[in-house]
């Protein structure tokens, strides 16, 4: 076989971690020749074995640190960093954050973007904050188990507490997987394309501490299902709702393609900067209740707000932004793709007596490209994209509405610098970025921009 490779698979050497990846790999350099090592940090002598090597980057397992970085961590308990639930937490939290700010400036610096990053806001507790977890059922060992995947597997390491959840929700966890074990209900064998359960999804209110309980089946029928039903309920008294979401394909994807309610509301109810919101089972909805108070009143204040401004809030979900915005606006559209999402969002503006605002449902690059041919003119655009940023023509049509101020909130420093660039051709001018961690332990790395035209 024909490589580059200056190292081979199993050989033991000892490195310098010089760096870390965004997904937080430390990275040492063979004669130029990148290798990846998980658990390890910018300033560590490493001892290590090659584990896989390709034509341009290899990767490797640490077997000894033989020098520890000052901004190590140890981390009580071990399997968090098996699994791909903290990838960062061997790393201080206050490494992490200079972390997230490093990444977004380097990833400017080289789209020759002049962008000042500022210090990255973080959370008093980084742990325990998500509101949502989604975890797979498997039999290990004649047991089953409920835990999370080994970095880059599909195993099963099993586990009670998930550090970065809700502890409320890590018990309700415990509570489903032992009634599954009492009634004995068969966990989904991927290999085999077997079995029932495949995965349990929780969402709880951080403020309503409403629960929903989403179990997620190979097959639609489920044994002794009134038996888990009425187990949940009596268990976990915070449950007002319980679906049911069959997928019986081979597939990573999670959540079938619909969901069907078994017990109580298709919805939690849950409040974020003084409105309430209905979110149900297939709306995205931000996972760090505290952290995302802070980055939409951050985006929100840069959105500079009057009282007079038409404003445009893309990829809008359940319409929290939406909302928060109307009551500063004179009117606010939002386009979201999801369908029972923009439902979510009609209903929540009625709950909270917001009428100045009109959700539609679409994608935002072909409705922008309606509103702009329609003639709608907004002094304010909000967008907060998924990974993958903007869409050309997406940008095309703000280039063309001109709105004087636009506040990108965004999860990817890649497409956001890629995407910045484009506004810049448009004449858009931005001050700074703002990190703020939405996920702590984590690579994850959100911020908010605001640019406005020169
Ligand atoms: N601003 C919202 C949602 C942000 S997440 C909040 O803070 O809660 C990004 C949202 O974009 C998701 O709801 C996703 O369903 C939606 N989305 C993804 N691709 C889209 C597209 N092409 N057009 C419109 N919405 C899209």
């Amino acid at each position: 076989m024909k490589t580059t490779a200056p190292v081979e698979k199993n050989q033991e050497l000892t490195v310098d971690i010089e760096d870390l990846t965004y997904e937080g790999m430390g990275v040492a350099k063979v004669d130029g020749y990148p290798l990846f090592v998980a658990d390890t940090l910018p300033g560590e002598k490493v001892k290590l074995v090659v584990t896989k090597t390709g034509k341009n980057f290899g990767f490797a397992r640490a077997l000894e640190l033989l020098t520890t970085s000052p901004d190590r961590v140890d981390l009580k308990d071990k399997t968090y960093m098996q699994t791909g639930i903290a990838p960062l937490g061997h790393l201080s939290y206050e490494g992490q954050l200079k972390f997230k700010q490093h990444q977004i400036a380097e990833v400017f610096q080289k789209s020759h973007l002049d962008i000042p990053v500022l210090p990255t806001i973080g959370m008093e507790k980084p742990y325990a904050y998500r509101n949502k977890a989604q975890v797979p059922v498997r039999m290990l060992y004649g047991e089953i188990q409920t835990g999370f995947y080994r970095k880059g597997s599909h195993n099963l390491v099993p586990m009670e507490d998930y550090y970065i959840q809700d502890p409320a929700i890590d018990k309700a966890i415990v509570i489903i997987r032992d009634l599954l074990r009492q009634y004995n209900v068969a966990p989904y064998n991927e290999s085999q394309q077997k079995g029932v359960m495949r995965n349990i999804m929780i969402r709880r209110g951080h403020f309503s501490h409403e629960m929903m309980v989403i179990l997620i089946t190979r097959t639609r029928d489920v044994p002794h299902l009134n038996e888990l039903i009425a187990g949940i309920l009596n268990k976990i008294p915070e449950v007002v709702s319980i679906m049911q979401s069959v997928n019986p394909k081979n597939t990573n994807v999670v959540l079938g393609r619909t969901v069907k309610k078994l017990y109580g509301k298709s919805f939690i109810r849950d409040q974020i900067l003084g409105l309430n919101f209905d979110i149900s089972a297939l709306s995205f909805y931000q996972v760090n209740p505290v952290q995302t108070e802070r980055l939409y009143t951050r985006a929100i204040e840069q959105a500079g707000l009057t009282g007079k401004e038409v404003v445009i809030d893309a990829y809008s979900g359940i319409g929290t932004m939406s909302l928060a915005m109307a009551q500063h606006a004179k009117y606010v559209y939002g386009v979201e793709v999801v369908v029972p999402a923009v439902a979510d969002a009609k209903r929540n503006a009625k709950l909270n007596g917001i009428h100045n605002v009109k959700f539609e449902a679409g994608k935002a690059e072909e409705v922008m490209q309606q509103w702009k041919a329609d003639g709608l003119e907004a002094d304010v655009l909000m967008v907060d994209p998924p990974r993958k940023g903007l869409a050309k023509s997406f940008v095309d049509a703000v280039g063309q509405m001109k709105p004087k101020r636009v506040v990108y909130v965004s999860c990817n420093p890649a497409t956001l610098a890629r995407d910045l660039s484009l506004l810049q051709e448009f004449g858009y001018h931005a001050k700074e970025t703002q990190p703020v961690d939405m996920f702590p332990q984590t690579q994850h790395i959100e911020s908010v921009t605001m640019l406005s035209l020169d």
